[in-house]
């Protein structure tokens, strides 16, 4: 199997893809499968790889030269190709950053991993299936299909549909690709190219990363403009649920945690929380202390925390966001600190190990985004003991279960939830939380050590990815 993708954690990350990136192929192959991966050669992972040796030859764009493919090993042993075209990937800067020739750069990674699906490596491996994810990759189960006979089938994943990949149509020709793709029925999107609807049409299998983003995206509301051929290919869709690599995500093991914990020594956790506020300048009493750990954007609906703030702080909560993103945002909680001197701490920054300091001294985390593929800062408030807060939408609605008397009652609880994208709503969840924590500690504990017993395991994923590869053979 061929995993064509863009990002690889920990060498070149930008958010969830990289981590997938990691952690599927290694699962795939401990349950037997022959995964190799496919990257572009960025220099990063020239540097890291630098013994990597020429395998083939592979065509990029028509008129261009052939690119070389290397192949080498990650040290968790993947097999690895690196497609080095430094024409296109031999750049300096951020490797989504715009040169404004992208439409070619991700076409000649497509073409050029078609072809070496097809030709397969010096060695005679050649891949029985071809896995592609987000729109980066989104042509290159075109160019498989219009290659004919001969040509492995493709799976297609969708990790943020948001993100499509949209093109004046100037640029097909150069592409390679037959005049007839550009059609309704092909990968044409109201007058553009698109690179999103290329992967959904022409892959044999679609996968999501959770069942209920899978539903969700059938729908208008969620769809953004492609729900009809989603709905249209609901048999061939499937949602599967990220894991997380519990090595790194667990308080007992994790170096950046100070006073390390566990469900069994769960008292230690509250040490962690005097630390965390005296680098944050909050206030160590008090009521609950929830975090932010997130990009700052519209998806996200930090707006709507912010509008719910003064209910939070007036309920005696304590706020600590971790983020960059929107300037707007950025302003408005830098604003709030300002105002809530003590309660509202912010830091503008992306940062690992801080990120692991606030799960630990946190009492839960705020996650009330308008859209979650699957969302992977509310399974590390799980792992921690830090209580989620989330919106019922996407991987979301699948992975935390709304504190209520029932669930309580039945110990199933994990967090808790609200449901319209509302201040109203998020203000109703803040005070459900509040409420458990400053008069019903004893519940509270019990929801954290259910949340601690959930896991998100990524042999479970990988089961699940083999069936589709299964159902694309077939
Ligand atoms: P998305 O991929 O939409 O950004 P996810 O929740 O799937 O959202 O993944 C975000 C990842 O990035 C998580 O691993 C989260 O911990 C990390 N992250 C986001 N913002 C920051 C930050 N400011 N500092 C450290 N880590 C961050």
């Amino acid at each position: 199997m061929l995993f064509v993708t863009t990002e690889l954690f920990p060498w070149v990350k930008q958010g969830g893809l990289g981590d997938v990136s990691d952690a599927l192929p290694k699962a795939l192959r401990f349950i037997g499968l022959d995964v190799r991966l496919l990257l572009p050669a960025y220099p990063a992972l020239q540097t890291v790889f630098e013994d990597a040796r020429p395998v083939a030859k592979v065509p990029t764009l028509p008129g261009e030269a052939s690119a070389t493919v290397r192949g080498g090993r990650t040290p968790a042993q993947v097999p690895l190709y690196l497609l080095d075209a430094p024409q296109w990937f031999d750049r300096p800067g951020g490797i989504y950053d715009e040169h404004g020739d992208s439409a070619l750069r991700w076409g000649a990674l497509c073409r050029a991993a078609a072809a070496f699906a097809r030709r397969g490596a010096k060695d005679g491996w050649r891949p029985q299936v071809v896995h592609a994810h987000d729109w980066q990759t989104g042509l290159l189960p075109a160019y498989l299909r219009y290659a004919g006979a001969e040509t492995p089938p493709s799976v297609f994943t969708i990790h943020n549909l948001s993100y499509q990949g949209l093109y004046p149509p100037d640029v097909l020709p150069r592409l390679d690709l037959p005049p007839q793709s550009f059609s309704m029925h092909g990968l044409e999107f109201h007058g553009q190219l698109s690179f999103m609807k290329a992967g959904l049409y022409y892959s044999h299998k679609i996968t999501t990363v959770s069942p209920t983003y899978a539903r969700e995206i059938q729908t208008p509301q969620h769809g953004a403009g492609l729900e009809g051929l989603l709905h249209g290919r609901r048999r061939d869709l499937t949602g599967i649920l990220n894991g997380v690599d519990d090595e790194l995500w667990n308080p007992r093991t994790n170096p950046a945690v100070s006073v390390r914990y566990g469900p069994d020594s769960l008292g230690r956790k509250q040490e962690n929380q005097p630390v965390l506020c005296r680098e944050l300048g909050l206030e160590e009493n008090g009521g609950p202390l929830f975090c932010v750990i997130s990009r700052l954007v519209e998806q996200k609906g930090l707006d709507l925390l912010m509008e719910a703030l003064p209910h939070w702080v007036d309920g005696g909560g304590r706020l600590a966001v971790l983020g960059t993103g929107d300037p707007q945002l950025e302003q408005g909680f830098t604003q709030a600190a300002g105002r809530w001197p003590g309660r509202v701490a912010v830091r503008l920054s992306y940062d690992e190990p801080m990120a692991v300091r606030l799960l630990a001294g946190s009492d839960g985390i705020f996650v009330p985004s308008r859209r979650e593929p699957c969302g992977l800062t509310q399974l590390y408030g799980l792992a921690f003991g830090t209580l989620p807060l989330v919106r019922c939408t996407g991987g979301l609605a699948d992975t935390v279960t709304g504190a209520t008397p029932k669930t309580l009652a039945n110990d199933t609880a994990t967090g808790f939830v609200f449901t319209p994208p509302t201040a109203q709503a998020l203000c109703a969840a803040m005070g459900e939380a509040l409420d458990l924590w400053h008069h019903h500690p004893a519940s509270w504990r019990q929801v954290q050590l259910r949340a601690m017993a959930q896991h998100f395991d990524w042999n479970a994923a990988a089961m699940g990815y083999e069936a589709v590869y299964q159902a694309a053979l077939g």
